[in-house]
């Protein structure tokens, strides 16, 4: 192997961060189930107490089980440094605390995960941080509704229920320009998207769906790009820059500097992971750890079954609509094709004929499809949200979000395509939508 030359994903996740265990020589990465570590001698401590050297203190806020996934998630990910937190809520709220407090506020897109604009615009709120939603169709809307006290773009690579791509280069060019880190949540498509490589700054996950993959644990994680210049924006971002009273006068742009660039996410472990607790059970972290093994070939096979399923149900009677990817025309398209490699996710959406009824009739009808409030399993999910997730809004409101009232959402797990499809034929059948009676 050349010295130049760069292991790929798959490599990555199967061997990045850890080798074996340096007493039994142990492979598979040890589920490390401790709350604290023998320190060797006081001074020792008190050296890791002030970051002069760094180690395991107390399971909270790290553990060598998560310190495994964290290195391979970065490494995955294309950056520097990684925090495993207890669910992809914790992920976005900490990424997004770790730069704003009462007073500041983010811009973020309107297509979002209905929990993330809770967060955002509800939670938030109380603690003082402000939500500017903006459509992320013109990316130049961010810049529009960017001010001195603006400490973060928000978005999500691939949102349910529309799909459509985020402009990623083109907002965080924007964030460039402005001394604004671009923070993406790129739960639905990862490995298939590097938002690194287009220049974000921040990347979140629920590690619940794809990278976990069999639906056992909830989990997240946040990844530091290190590209970000903390320091060149300093007055934006007093926060790194600036003496920490909760650290003993850190200034985290300084503490760490021997370490690499590293100060964003060093900041999020040792004073928020270390105040609020977001921290991720050892036992999960072995989870994620199995599941991020296969991810680049699981990706690959929801992908190409989606893309399958997508082009069967557009040619089906009963079907009035597909949202997919592939299908998109224009800017949604090129967008789609310019940040998705190797695939366009497994999220396919469909409308049927007969409205809400026909919506609901065809769920209760599938077979080897689960019904259920989730994403990203290796099996194949189906939900109706308009008399689920989004029930709480007016019609009105749920035709905004893009759920019209027989909107159903498919999660095309890796099953037998074959299979995959038969069970949509007998559920649309059963739907018996007036298109199909006709
Ligand atoms: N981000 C996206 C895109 C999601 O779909 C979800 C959950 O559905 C979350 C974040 C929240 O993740 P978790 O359920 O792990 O807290």
């Amino acid at each position: 192997m050349s010295k130049t030359h760069q292991p790929a994903a798959a490599t990555l996740a199967i061997h990045a961060g850890y080798r074996k265990d340096p007493t039994t020589g142990a492979v598979a990465v040890p589920i490390y189930q401790t709350t604290a570590y023998q320190f060797e001698s006081t001074d020792y401590a008190s050296d890791l107490f002030a970051l002069k050297t760094f180690g395991n203190i107390y399971t909270r806020v790290m553990n060598p089980t998560n310190d495994a996934l964290e290195q391979r998630l970065a490494a995955v990910e294309g950056g520097v440094a990684a925090l495993a937190v207890s669910s992809g809520q914790a992920a976005t709220a900490l990424a997004l605390q770790n730069v704003a407090h009462a007073g500041d506020n983010i811009v973020a897109s309107t297509d979002l995960y209905g929990g993330s604009w809770n967060l955002l615009a509800n939670t938030f709120r109380t603690l003082g941080i402000e939500t500017r939603f903006v459509d992320p169709a013109d990316p130049e809307n961010f810049r529009r509704a960017a001010d001195a006290r603006t400490r973060a773009f928000y978005g999500e690579t691939l949102p349910n229920p529309k799909l459509q791509v985020f402009p990623i280069a083109e907002v965080a060019a924007i964030g460039e320009e402005l001394g604004i880190p671009l923070v993406m949540d790129n739960t639905a498509a990862p490995v298939l998207c590097r938002p690194f490589d287009h220049g974000a700054h921040i990347v979140v996950y629920s590690a619940t769906k794809y990278i976990g993959g069999h639906g056992t644990s909830i989990g997240g994680a946040i990844i530091d790009s290190g590209r970000f210049d903390w320091e060149k924006h300093a007055d934006r971002f007093p926060m790194l820059n600036q003496p920490d009273p909760s650290y003993h006068g850190a200034v985290w742009t300084q503490a760490v500097k021997p370490i690499g660039p590293v100060a964003y996410i060093i900041k999020a472990r040792v004073t928020l992971q270390r105040d609020l607790g977001f921290a991720l059970s050892p036992f999960n972290a072995f989870q994620f750890i199995q599941g991020l093994e296969t991810l680049p070939l699981r990706m690959r096979e929801h992908s190409r079954n989606a893309a399958a399923v997508a082009e069967f149900l557009s040619e089906h009677p009963a079907v009035t609509r597909v949202i997919h990817p592939s299908l998109f025309k224009g800017e949604a398209k090129r967008r789609a094709e310019a940040y998705m490699k190797g695939g366009q996710g497994g999220l396919v959406g469909l409308e049927l004929a007969g409205g809400m009824a026909a919506g609901k009739r065809f769920i209760d009808a599938l077979k080897l499809f689960y019904h259920v409030a989730n994403i990203g399993d290796v099996r194949s999910l189906a939900i109706h949200p308009a008399s689920t997730t989004h029930s709480q809004l007016s019609e009105a409101e749920q035709r905004k979000t893009g759920v019209n009232p027989s909107y159903v959402r498919l999660s095309v797990g890796i099953e037998d395509i074959a299979d995959i499809l038969a069970d949509l034929d007998q559920a649309l059948e059963a739907a018996g939508s007036p298109a199909l009676a006709a």
